[in-house]
């Protein structure tokens, strides 16, 4: 676990003054750093059936859609508005650092559908609440919440409770 937090670079003032941004790249240009993110993530859900992966834009489609192929579920891009091409479904949120929509097809879930959302990190919650309120709108079950980073400090967590939210690396402070 902490092995693979080394590999995340932290970068002050980042995209403005005052956050410092969790730059996952450097994990995943890590063939064995990478490869150990993945098969944990798996390893936590193995035994959780899923029917659909949503990732969340845009660094979510990557662990995401790794996760969905091993966990033999489909996979559901959610988006920034106006990127996806078919009719869709919206929900407004607040970012760390700004306000901001989040969409899915709004054929991409059926009701009933066990549903997993990923994203590369955990911040306020206000991004995965949002995702959440699309699954609940259409009818499908979430599954948990996976994330790669955590910032616990913020409190995210107590945000999606009542849902099982994982994390393979945490910070406790900026
Ligand atoms: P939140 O909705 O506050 O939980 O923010 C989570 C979303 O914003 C995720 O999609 C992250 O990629 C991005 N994000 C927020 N804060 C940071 C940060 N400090 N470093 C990297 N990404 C962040």
């Amino acid at each position: 676990m902490s092995d693979l937090s080394s590999h995340i670079r932290s970068v002050p003032d980042f995209p403005k003054k005052g956050i410092i941004f969790k730059d996952i790249t450097t994990l995943l240009k890590d063939p064995i750093a990478f490869q150990t993110a993945v098969s944990l993530l798996k390893d936590h859900y193995a035994s959780t059936p899923v029917d659909k992966v949503i990732g969340i834009e845009s660094r979510g489609f990557i662990f995401g859609g790794a996760l969905a192929h091993l966990l033999g579920a489909g996979f559901v891009p959610a988006r920034k508005p106006g990127k996806l091409p078919a009719p869709t479904i919206r929900q407004e949120y607040k970012l760390e650092y700004g306000v901001d929509c989040v969409e899915i097809h709004e054929d991409a879930i059926r009701p009933g559908d066990r549903v997993l959302i990923h994203d590369d990190l955990l911040a306020t919650g206000g991004t995965a609440e949002a995702t959440c309120s699309l699954v609940n709108r259409m009818q499908g079950s979430i599954v948990g919440l996976s994330f790669l980073v955590e910032l616990s400090f913020l409190k995210g967590r107590d945000r999606l409770k009542p849902h099982n939210v994982f994390s393979l690396i945490q910070y406790d402070a900026e």
